[in-house]
């Protein structure tokens, strides 16, 4: 990466900055051009994160140049506006704000129906089911595969819903195709770059997971790869991460939301049902979600969630939705306009 340096900048404020850098780890090098002096600082991506996160607080930078960001197609520059993506005429990201609803598991018809039938009442915009479930146990409920992914997308259409489901396998692509509207690219599979470079040429947008243990640069990094096959429809997802505390399921760092909305011009939402684990915290992570400038959020939904065949401690029954959707109007008071235009 490169810093522009104020005009001013002398040659001793130069050193000093090299120093200083270098004392920070960086290796560092001057430059001058057309009067201003500029700084490259050598090192892999992670220098590069580091570095950047910290330059602009140092004295004598006017500018970060990002031509050098390892990422090169999910970057958003200086002044430019983030992206607003068309779905089926539902619109995310660039200001427009949503809510994606549905169970953990497709586990019938009559399930998806009638979940789908009260998210849309309620005012999401997107029904989300998953048929290809990744369970950390083989003897898990493992999802119905294709059979239910035709009540998915046959509930989508009956409730104007958009359809979302996870995608774990290049194989499964094809099958799928005709029963989603959006791929969902799981926690476990961010990294599955076969699978990344695949869906880059797939003509559906595709909802990025963040890994449980990945940094922003990672994320940013696989969503670099599906536009790099030239499929420019990706949405970053914050779903929660590892850290000390074993508490909650994972730790939903709301401070992604604002940091990838400020490196990328990709809408960025966040799951506060699997970044929690709880079904009474994700209310409140959820309103903290919009608060903090989320594109939409991903509520896990069912009907009786104690009997949820996956994830049970983690979903809102219908009634706990219907009031977390009247509270979050009042942070996001966009969320439900779109569904008044597709009714
Ligand atoms: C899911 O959304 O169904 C899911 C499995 O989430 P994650 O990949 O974030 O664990
Ligand atoms: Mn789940």
């Amino acid at each position: 990466m490169r810093l522009l340096l104020i005009k001013e900048a002398t040659e001793k404020n130069v050193r000093d900055l090299i120093e200083r850098l270098q004392w920070m780890g960086f290796s560092a090098q001057t430059h001058q051009e057309n009067g201003y002096y500029t700084i490259s600082i050598d090192g892999g991506y992670s220098a590069w994160m580091q570095c950047e996160a910290v330059a602009s607080q140092l004295p004598f930078v006017s500018k970060i140049l990002p031509s050098n960001r390892p990422f090169k197609l999910v970057s958003r520059s200086e002044g430019m506006e983030r992206v607003t993506l068309d779905i089926n005429g539902v619109k995310l990201g660039g200001g427009y704000r949503s809510v994606i609803a549905g169970p953990c598991a497709i586990e019938s018809e009559e399930q998806i129906h009638l979940i789908a039938e009260k998210v849309a009442h309620a005012g999401a915009n997107f029904l989300r089911g998953g048929a290809f479930k990744p369970r950390t146990s083989p003897y898990s409920f493992q999802g119905l595969g294709v059979e239910g992914l035709r009540y998915l997308h046959a509930a989508g259409k009956e409730h104007g819903l958009v359809t979302v489901s996870e995608v774990m396998s290049v194989e499964a692509i094809e099958k799928m195709y005709p029963y989603v509207d959006v791929f969902q690219v799981g926690s476990r599979s961010m990294q599955n770059f076969d699978l990344l470079k695949e869906l880059g040429k797939v003509d559906k947008p595709i909802l990025l997971k963040r890994g449980f243990s990945a940094t922003y640069l990672e994320l940013l990094m696989s969503a670099e790869y599906i536009l790099n096959g030239g499929n420019e429809r990706v949405i970053l997802c914050e779903r929660g991460v590892r850290t000390f505390e074993t508490y909650t399921r994972n730790t939903l760092d709301l401070t992604a939301i604002p940091v990838l909305q400020d490196l990328s011009f990709l809408p960025v939402i966040a799951d506060p049902s699997h970044g929690t684990g709880w079904s009474r915290f994700v209310s409140p992570m959820a309103k903290g979600a919009f608060a903090v400038g989320a594109d939409a959020v991903m509520i896990e939904v069912h009907p009786e969630p104690k009997k949820s065949l996956s994830d049970p401690e983690q979903a809102l029954d219908f009634a706990e939705f219907e009031l977390l959707m009247n509270e979050m109007e009042l942070i996001a008071p966009n969320i439900r306009k779109q569904t008044a235009a597709l009714c």
